[in-house]
């Protein structure tokens, strides 16, 4: 990275800014990523930039779920094919699901650099480019409403990480079981999902790939037992509680980097 060592304090993050300044000049992010980004980013600093067990037990569930699916979809929009391009053609592979390109702000150029992005990281096919989106998820008037009908219609489980509230909503609905990847657990999509992940997708997804390497092998007993005991209001609970704690212990030590 252009002048900043390794060894700096922010390295990491500077590291996933660099990521999605350069997706946006490859026409794969938008301006409105970039806002959406600094808005994790603010979630993560105080989740302390790490992953807490109440989003590895979410992980598990959604991995479980997944595995469970008969139609399994991971809706990829421009932040996440900037970040994790790799890891989240892994994770389609690993569970068997199927990537469909669905996005906010829907060009067709920007759907093309999307999934091209997803090929030269291995993904064979690419759902919801072009005529592909030909079909619509009802009551929902942003571009985000044209999917797949072979994709993300269909679909008994859709993940989607960093998705907007009324999408989630609109899946939801349609009964479909959605899992979400945010930062924000107030966020209406984190509230909305059947899964929430409260964490960085950075983080998230390559611990989801080794996680379905793992559940892959146990029986479908065991995988409907770890969704069916799974709580996502307690889990949510658990993030926001997470955050109070922390935010305590800091308020009362009136210092930050020691916590
Ligand atoms: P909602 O409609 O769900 O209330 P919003 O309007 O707050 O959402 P958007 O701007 O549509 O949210 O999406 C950004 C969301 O993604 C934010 O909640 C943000 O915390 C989260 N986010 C951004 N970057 C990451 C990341 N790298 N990993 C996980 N979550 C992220």
């Amino acid at each position: 990275m252009v002048g900043i060592p390794p060894s700096h304090p922010r390295y990491l993050s500077l590291l996933l800014r660099e990521r999605i300044v350069e997706g946006y000049k490859r026409g794969i992010v938008v301006l409105e990523g970039l806002i959406a980004h600094g808005r994790g980013e603010a979630f993560d600093y105080i989740l302390g930039e790490k992953t807490h067990s109440f989003a590895e037990e979410a992980m598990r569930a959604a991995v479980a779920l997944m595995l469970l699916s008969r139609n399994p979809v991971i809706s990829v929009n421009g932040n996440t094919a900037a970040l994790v391009p790799g890891d989240i053609v892994r994770l389609a592979e690993a569970v068997g699901a199927k990537l469909e390109v669905n996005l906010f702000y829907r060009t067709r150029q920007r759907e093309e650099a999307i999934a091209r992005v997803l090929k030269e990281h291995g993904a064979r096919e690419v759902l919801g480019v072009g005529s592909d989106a030909s079909a619509t998820i009802p009551e929902l008037h942003s571009e985000r409403r044209r999917v797949s009908p072979r994709g993300i219609l269909v679909a008994d489980t859709v993940l989607v990480p960093l998705e907007d509230g009324d999408r989630t909503e609109a899946l939801r609905r349609m009964g479909k079981n959605v899992i979400a990847i945010d930062l924000n657990p107030f966020s209406r999509t984190a509230q909305m999902a059947s899964i929430t992940i409260v964490d960085n997708v950075v983080r998230a997804v390559p611990r989801m790939v080794e996680m379905a390497e793992e559940l892959r092998g146990k029986d479908r007993g065991e995988l409907e037992r770890i969704v069916s005991s799974y709580d996502n209001r307690r889990v949510l609970g658990e993030a926001i509680r997470m955050i109070r704690e922390r935010l305590e212990r800091l308020s009362e030590k009136g210092v930050f980097l020691e916590v």
